[in-house]
């Protein structure tokens, strides 16, 4: 039986007719970007997170970039972020000339807040915390240093969908929470999209401005922002998925803890689930010092894998700038060299993953 690490098309067949419905009421609309579809989407997502304004853009990657745009972070100021974190989340920081401090992750693969005051510095504004495959940081003691140093709180949420910290939404902690809609998410479009949620009126109006060229009215520019917006499509099949979300986070939940309860080979590490914490299992990770074998001995047997993330964003070669190499952060590199994804996905049948348990027990 050939497994794949990810399935988009079984999150699709299961609800076809409702989304082959809503992109022919779309289509057959005449009316395509910024309408009633979006209009709706923000309405329900912001309710779903529990935040009070919700605006569609294009991407995650938009939704972060604008985040430290509209809240003023720029050249000389510092973000601080996990170092084990997927390369987007560093670019929202560079690309207004900010730079990212990194910090090591804990054994949860987020941010280890025991080592985050120490790197706070007078240039510090902001911290990002990402909500890596689907677990949510430690929030309280991360908020805590926001408000004790006047930082700017950002979150990635782009993994996190639905995961809470003490019950309370990723997303909804800080000033800003960012969201991915793309295709593999948990929450995800049939092609781009991405969100912010966010409780400060004004700061909503600034991202609705910003995404649209920096227009309030048409043609009456106040500054130069971006062409970021969800489209009226991607919008109104989200609002199927969102439909749906709650019954699809619970089958990964169930995926995970059969994953959790079955594997039982002392060569793999499994993940753990902080106190305070849920995970909505965005990814499935284990680790393993043998990873090429096991890579390979899975691969015989037609199991798919993915790595997440193979090279950490400083030692990627698009940011040589930043000027580290191999041991500046050894926890985030050891990660990097460890990490296995196995599949986990909505859909995923009884049978897949006995066939992927028994592959790994036995190796
Ligand atoms: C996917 C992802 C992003 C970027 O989202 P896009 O919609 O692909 O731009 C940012 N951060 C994290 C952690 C992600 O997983």
């Amino acid at each position: 039986m050939k497994i794949m690490a990810n399935r988009m098309d079984r999150g699709f067949f299961r609800y076809q007719k409702e989304f082959e419905d809503k992109a022919l009421e779309v289509l057959r609309s005449g009316w395509y970007v910024l309408g009633n579809e979006v209009k709706s989407f923000e309405e329900e997502f912001a309710a779903y997170t529990g935040s009070r304004y919700c605006v569609g853009l294009a991407s995650g990657l938009d939704a972060l970039w604008i985040a430290f745009r509209v809240l003023g972070i720029g050249p000389g100021d510092e973000v601080l972020v996990q170092g084990n974190t997927y390369i987007a989340s560093v670019m929202g920081i560079t690309m207004n000339g900010a730079t990212p401090i990194f910090v090591e992750p804990d054994e949860y693969f987020n941010m280890d807040t025991a080592k985050l005051e120490e790197k706070i510095t007078e240039r510090t504004k902001a911290i990002l915390a990402v909500h890596l495959y689907g677990q949510a940081s430690k929030m309280d003691t991360i908020s805590d240093l926001a408000k004790k140093y006047n930082l700017k709180l950002v979150e990635d949420c782009a993994q996190s969908h639905g995961a809470r910290f003490d019950g309370q939404m990723t997303g909804t902690f800080g000033d800003v929470g960012c969201f991915s809609f793309y295709p593999s998410k948990n929450i995800g479009a049939f092609g781009d999209g991405g969100a912010v949620v966010l409780k400060d009126k004004k700061l909503a109006e600034d991202f609705r401005i910003f995404r649209n060229y920096g227009s309030e009215k048409r043609y009456y520019n106040k500054l130069v922002g971006a062409n970021s917006r969800l489209d009226e499509l991607q919008a109104g099949l989200l609002r199927v998925r969102l439909r749906h979300t709650e019954e699809c986070e619970r089958e990964r939940c169930r995926i995970a803890e059969r994953y959790l309860k079955e594997l039982k080979n002392p060569k793999l590490l499994l993940p753990g689930v902080r106190e305070g914490a849920t995970a909505v299992w965005h990814q499935f990770v284990i680790r393993t010092s043998r990873r090429e074998e096991l890579i390979a001995y899975l691969n015989e047997r037609e199991i798919g894998t993915i790595i997440h993330y193979p090279i950490p964003p400083h030692l990627s070669e698009a940011y040589q700038g930043l000027g580290y190499g191999r041991g500046s952060f050894p926890i985030t590199e050891q990660y990097a060299d460890e990490v296995l994804s196995i599949p986990m996905y909505n859909g995923m049948t009884e049978e897949e993953q006995t066939c992927v348990i028994e592959a790994l027990n036995s190796f």
